[in-house]
């Protein structure tokens, strides 16, 4: 990664339902992070065969521009440079935060066309829902008894997830959603995870119970590791900022999805949270607003973010909300066309997922059979 072009995150206060104050959430990688991302650039484009994808997305609503620039390009990158990659559809974690799964059927579907739209080939990526694989869920126990309550409680995005959750009470899958990710990760013995920055802490925590097992179940003279210790790998913009100045995110209704039309977008951005100079700058420290919306245009013009500053120089944020509109829709015309082209086939949608339901049991299957061979719990 040569550049990282990053908008700054608000911080954000803790509700009275959070047992500790919430931590502003990180602004960018570290250096040793960025610098791992781009070691791990060179490793890939020599030898992708040696690679393993996991990535995935919770169904709770439509995908939008931070997962696009954060992750969903990386992963058909990976995928076109023959990495082999697994998708998941979190469906049970879109419980962490909320009481009941609204509209899931329609949302698994609405994720499954985003893939398809950007570029996720199923011949190529294995997609799956983690419900439909009760192998990949067995791992959790396991798993569980390798990190201390205090592990799980100092996560800075449950944190802030908390922060952000509108429930009443925070449930043990709060707590718990990031060993369960471990699962996601390690059933397929993924060695790379392309995420945006939210993932870090989960990610610290899979690479901490892959250890773990291995020390604890798999470290004897002659034995091998059970499972690899997973990589992160950003990409240059993995935290893209929402209309309202913090994170875009599905579920806090300020993200600008790949679905929606040219007029939600336009209506969109001109809401978008900006401030009173004139002169636009990229400033993402200082000016977090506009900084984002100069980003969004750079990402989507594949220009320098301080160019597209300078070239809209005294227009103001109506020049700058006009550009980045113009950018956006441009950019996603053709995703929005082949997205409207897969909804046509439903049959095709159910196969796909049936297919990869069916691929992944078979993986998690292996897996699991070798964790309970380690554990010496295979009685017959
Ligand atoms: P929700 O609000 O329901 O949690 P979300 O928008 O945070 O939705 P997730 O399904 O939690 O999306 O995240 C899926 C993937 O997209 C993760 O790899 C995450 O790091 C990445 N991602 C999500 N939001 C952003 C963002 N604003 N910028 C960069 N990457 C992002
Ligand atoms: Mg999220």
């Amino acid at each position: 990664m040569t550049t990282t072009v990053l908008a700054a995150a608000a911080p954000t206060a803790a509700p009275a339902a959070a047992p500790t104050l919430a931590p502003a959430p990180a602004l960018a990688p570290s250096a040793a992070e960025q610098l791992r991302s781009a070691e791990l650039e060179q490793l890939i484009h020599r030898q992708p065969g040696r690679f393993r994808v996991l990535t995935g997305d919770r169904p709770t609503g439509r995908l939008h521009l931070g997962h696009y620039f954060g992750t969903l390009q990386n992963r058909v990158r990976l995928q076109d440079l023959g990495v082999e990659s697994f998708v998941v559809i979190a469906d049970y974690q879109v419980l962490t935060d909320r009481d009941v799964a609204d509209r899931l059927a329609e949302h698994v579907e609405g994720l499954l066309l985003d893939y398809l739209a950007i570029g996720i080939d199923p011949s190529r990526s294995t997609v799956f829902t983690h419900s439909a694989i009760p192998a990949l869920n067995q791992l959790l126990l396991p798993f569980l008894s390798l990190v201390s309550v205090a592990e799980l409680g100092r996560n800075p995005t449950v944190k802030d997830e908390i922060a952000h959750s509108k429930q009443a009470a925070v449930s043990g899958l709060m707590y718990t959603y990031p060993a369960h990710q471990a699962a996601d990760i390690l059933f397929c013995k993924a060695n790379l995870v392309p995420a945006g920055l939210d993932q870090a802490p989960h990610l610290e925590l899979t690479r901490t119970i892959a250890r773990r097992f291995n020390d604890r179940f798999s470290s004897g003279p002659g034995a091998t590791p059970v499972f690899p210790e997973p990589d992160i790998l950003f990409s240059t913009a993995p935290l893209l900022l929402g209309t309202d100045g913090g994170k875009m995110s599905k579920s806090r209704g300020n993200s600008i999805a790949l679905a929606a039309t040219a007029e939600e977008t336009a209506r969109l951005i001109k809401g978008a949270t900006t401030d009173a100079e004139r002169r636009i700058s990229y400033d993402p420290e200082h000016r977090p607003g506009v900084s984002s919306l100069v980003l969004l245009a750079a990402l989507c013009l594949e220009a320098d973010p301080h160019q597209v500053a300078e070239e809209i120089g005294n227009g103001g944020a109506s020049a700058l909300k006009r550009l980045v509109t113009e950018a956006v829709n441009e950019r996603l015309a053709p995703i929005r066309a082949r997205r409207a082209e897969y909804a046509e086939d439903r049959a095709s949608l159910r196969r796909i997922l049936r297919e990869g339901n069916e691929r992944a049991t078979a993986v998690a299957e292996t897996t699991l059979r070798e964790v309970r061979e380690a554990m010496g719990a295979v009685y017959y």
